[in-house]
């Protein structure tokens, strides 16, 4: 059901919009520097939060709910605007992409998966174990876990979802992309050894670290699935965005996460200021190369 190839919608006559994950059809074009994605209310809680909080430099303007052609949309900024042939970058954050409650009620109907089982083999014939093999069918929840040990999301705390550089080129094939070294390819060729835009993102992830480790949005909620989203164009103009908060879930009262501390199931804990770590520490290393 997901798309990976990346969907080029042309909004205003030269202006492409890029998108490069999520669902085709998903987006559509708003009022001028705006765009339309479909309604989500746990999105919309939090755009709203975080247009009034500390955070509200790294996150796009939130500018309410729109119908149009009988769909429901929240409108936001449209974060490419200020830039020219924009290059950008979409890296998924933290440990896991599905929510504790996604993996408990994928257990509470224990069903043996056939499909599961076939993409599995596709991707890795010695993945499952000797008695799913028998049975030529997994579970859903070990599916789930498995998938996220492909890419650097369990070891990292971050993946690459895709890549558009300004000479048009796009790569959003990063599913099996694990290891530090070729993430830190992947970091280079993206800003094409850009000193001063490798600087530019840089101070601005330490500025977006900072705010963070301060928010008390971010403190109570459980962050999954969202991303950076990194812009850069040839004037040297680097910044970095957090978008998509379908799966950002506001915690019991007075439950707290530091988004570091290692998942177990039960502590929600997303690592995704270890990702964020781990990415700081990687644009440093490129940085001083
Ligand atoms: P998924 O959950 O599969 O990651 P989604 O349907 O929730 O996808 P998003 O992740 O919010 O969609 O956005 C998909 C892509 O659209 C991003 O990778 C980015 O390229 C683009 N995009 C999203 N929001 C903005 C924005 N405010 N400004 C510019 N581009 C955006
Ligand atoms: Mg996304
Ligand atoms: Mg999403």
């Amino acid at each position: 059901i997901v798309h990976w190839s990346p969907f080029v919608v042309s909004f205003k006559k030269h202006y492409p919009w890029i998108q490069l994950a999520g669902h085709a059809g998903n987006f559509k074009a708003g009022e001028y520097g705006k765009i339309l994605k479909k309604f989500c209310q746990s999105e919309q809680q939090c755009l709203e939060w975080l247009n009034r909080d500390s955070l509200r430099p790294f996150v796009p303007g939130y500018y309410g709910v729109v119908e149009k052609d009988g769909e429901t949309y929240n409108q936001m900024e449209d974060l490419l605007s200020e830039f020219d042939s924009p290059s950008i970058m979409d890296c998924k954050m933290g440990v896991r992409t599905y929510l504790e409650e996604e993996l408990v009620k994928a257990r509470e109907k224990p069903k043996l998966r056939k499909d599961m089982y076939e993409k599995m083999i596709a991707v890795d014939p010695d993945a499952p174990t000797e008695e799913e093999h028998r049975q030529r069918a997994i579970l859903k929840p070990r599916y789930m876990q498995w998938r996220e040990t492909l890419s650097s999301t369990a070891t990292l705390g971050f993946r690459i979802e895709g890549i558009k550089r300004a000479d048009g080129t796009c790569n959003t094939n990063f599913k099996k992309t694990k290891h530090r070294e070729e993430i830190i390819r992947a970091l280079e060729d993206f800003v094409d050894g850009n000193k001063t835009i490798l600087k530019n993102y840089l101070a601005r992830l330490k500025d977006l670290r900072s705010e963070l480790e301060r928010s008390d949005f971010f403190k109570s909620h459980e962050v999954v699935g969202s991303s950076l989203l990194f812009v850069h164009d040839a004037s040297g103009l680097a910044k970095v965005w957090m978008i998509d908060f379908g799966k950002t879930v506001r915690l019991p009262y007075k439950q707290t996460l530091n988004h570091r501390t290692p998942w177990i199931e039960g502590n929600r804990e997303d690592g995704y200021l270890w990702g964020l770590d781990n990415l700081i520490n990687m644009f440093v290393n490129l940085v001083q190369d």
